[in-house]
């Protein structure tokens, strides 16, 4: 079968992945299976996306309800499930407003146009920069393109959106620097994802929150990867001290379904007015419905600790597994980064794909694991003793 769908993808899909040779049918917890029947373990998420795995019996049964009642209706009407997942949100995190949209670059794009807003009401249109860190990475619009720090990403598309400017991670003096008058945000990710699973320093962090205190600049974590209890927390944020302007979230929230959100603090949820911002597809009832399973389910009592564990146990394995070509493991709970010396990160890929792993890389030759956050001990050994294999094998 993958034969012939794979021609037809290079026949009608324009050319944007570079996909690797699978072709998956169904999943349960976080085994995939293939078209051939080949059973895999997932250390990947679909990218953190499949928070409570695959074959999820709430999640299909929430999902077939609310789409055999109501698809979407638009936001020129209330809905009920959007709402609650709201209600959660801020209940569960004290933040006041949230807006939904369908994917982590449009929380982004909220989260941009509300912090310039506030800006512009407060200061006039001139204060209007956004810093954000160098290997960042934000989405795939022009905006947070142009928010990403990563050059590559800075090709073609010209012209990009204007006043981002870049410091370094955990630099307090790159980013005392790049402060003036212009700035009214800083926008960052409590662990750089794509960027290499770099997790931000606690005095780094509280050096942020003191200068944004000192100008009124707004903090933003960018939380579409590690939010929705990816780090062993409901947010990355909650590991540092302080707490952001705004949050955005998008991956994990629907369990699978596309969805997207930002959340503001309580000075700021009257900045954005009817007309100023909107999303047709956004809040929609079906992957709101799975976003309250998602919700329910990870701020149960218990889970979160669990989520910790199994991150505290990947490290344990891999640190006494003692490989050579580890130079270091970084990331909390199941956000994990593996960073290789001597062996490449995508040949290390493919070879568990062989052999019936899923793993991911990210930028610095460093395999990243984004399990289902539900994966099992049982699962969990079995990938692990497949990854250990490969990284041990000589070359
Ligand atoms: C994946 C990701 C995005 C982009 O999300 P999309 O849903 O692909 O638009 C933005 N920020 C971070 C930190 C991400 O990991």
């Amino acid at each position: 079968m993958i034969d012939k769908i794979k021609d037809n993808d290079k026949k009608y899909i324009m050319n944007t992945y570079g996909r690797y040779d699978a072709l998956f049918v169904s999943g349960e917890g976080a085994t995939l299976t293939d078209d051939t029947g080949k059973k895999y373990i997932d250390f990947s998420s679909g990218i953190g996306v499949s928070s409570l795995g695959y074959g999820n019996a709430a999640i299909a049964e929430a999902v077939g309800n609310q789409a055999s009642v109501l698809c979407h209706v638009s936001n020129l009407f209330y809905t009920k499930p959007m709402v609650e997942v709201a209600r959660k949100l801020c209940s569960n995190t004290g933040f006041a407003r949230v807006f939904f949209g369908n994917s982590g670059a449009e929380a982004n794009e909220c989260a941009i146009k509300l912090a310039r807003k506030y800006s512009f009401d407060k200061y006039g249109k001139d204060r209007n920069t956004i810093i954000t860190l160098v290997q960042s990475f934000h989405g795939r619009t022009v905006t947070t393109l142009s928010a990403t720090g990563q050059d590559d990403f800075h090709k073609y598309f010209f012209p990009f959106t204007g006043s981002f400017r870049n410091a370094v991670a955990n630099d307090a003096e790159s980013l005392t620097a790049a402060v003036d008058d212009s700035v009214c945000a800083i926008m960052l990710e409590a662990i750089q994802g794509e960027g290499g699973v770099i997790p931000l320093a606690a005095e780094f962090v509280s050096e942020i929150y003191k200068i944004a205190a000192k100008h009124d600049i707004l903090v933003i974590f960018d939380e579409v990867q590690t939010g929705i209890g990816r780090t062993g927390k409901l947010f990355g944020y909650q590991h540092f001290d302080g707490t952001p302007d705004i949050v955005t979230m998008a991956k994990g929230l629907g369990g699978g379904l596309p969805i997207g959100a930002c959340m503001c603090n309580e000075k700021l949820k009257d900045v954005l007015r009817p007309g100023d911002h909107g999303s047709t597809f956004g809040g929609n009832p079906v992957s709101c419905a799975a976003a309250n399973v998602v919700m329910d389910t990870i701020t149960k009592q218990a889970f979160l600790a669990a989520v910790t564990e199994k991150g505290d146990y990947i490290k344990a394995k891999l640190s006494k597994a003692n490989i050579p070509s580890v130079e270091a493991v970084k990331g909390w709970g199941l956000m994990v980064g593996i960073k290789l010396s001597k062996k490449d990160a995508k040949v290390v890929v493919k070879k568990c794909l062989e052999k019936g792993l899923v793993v991911l890389t990210a930028k610095g030759n460093v395999v990243r694991l984004l399990p289902p956050l539900v994966i099992s001990y049982d699962e969990l050994n079995r990938g692990l003793g497949i990854l250990i294999n490969v990284l041990e094998e000589e070359d």
